[in-house]
C-alpha cells in the first residue's frame, strides 16, 4: 500500500519548468544533466513551479550523474527546499536504472519527486519525461527501503 491508497496523484509542471527541464536536457546531451525541483505538495498532487540546473561532476557524465556538490549544498538551505531531483538518461529510454534506485538513500525526506528525461527520437520529438513519486516505507532493519513510484505527469498552462 502506498501513502496514496493506491491511487497514484500526478505531478504537475508549469509550462516553463517543462521547457527548462528540455532545454538543460539537450544542452548537457551526450552528458547527463541534472538539477533539482522546486514546488509544493497542491490539492490533488504535487506541483512543480521551478527547476534549478546543476552541473554535472560526476568522472564519467556521460553515464552517471553527480550534482556540484557547492550548488547542492546552496540548493538544500533553499526556503521552501527543493522537493525533487531531476536527471536525464541520454542514451535510454526515462526510467530508473540501477544506480539510480541506490541512489535513493542519499536524498534527504524533504525530496518526494523524482523526474528522469530523456531526448525524443530522432533529435526531432519533444523531450520524454517520466515522473515518479520517492516512496519511503520501513524496512525490517529499522532503515527505511525506497522505491519509486511511477506517477502520470501534467502540465500545466501558464
Ligand atoms: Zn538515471
Amino acid at each position: 500500500m502506498t501513502a496514496f491508497q493506491g491511487k497514484i496523484q500526478p505531478i504537475a509542471l508549469s509550462s516553463s519548468v517543462q521547457l527548462a527541464l528540455g532545454k538543460h536536457l539537450l544542452s548537457c546531451t551526450p552528458q547527463e544533466a541534472c538539477g533539482v525541483l522546486l514546488g509544493a505538495a497542491a490539492a490533488g498532487g504535487m506541483r512543480i513551479n521551478d527547476y534549478m540546473p546543476m552541473r554535472n561532476v560526476a568522472p564519467d557524465p556521460l553515464h552517471a550523474f553527480v550534482p556540484d556538490p557547492q550548488e547542492w549544498v546552496k540548493a538544500l538551505y533553499l526556503d521552501p527546499a527543493p522537493i525533487g531531483l531531476f536527471h536525464s538518461h541520454p542514451h535510454s529510454s526515462p526510467w530508473p536504472s540501477t544506480a539510480d534506485i541506490q541512489g535513493l538513500p542519499s536524498l534527504g525526506a524533504e525530496f518526494k519527486v523524482y523526474l528522469i528525461g530523456s531526448p525524443g527520437s530522432n533529435g526531432k520529438e519533444p523531450p520524454r519525461l517520466n515522473g515518479f513519486y520517492i516512496d519511503r516505507q520501513p524496512g525490517a532493519d529499522g532503515n527505511p527501503n525506497h522505491r519509486l513510484l511511477h506517477a502520470p505527469l501534467y502540465g500545466l498552462l501558464r
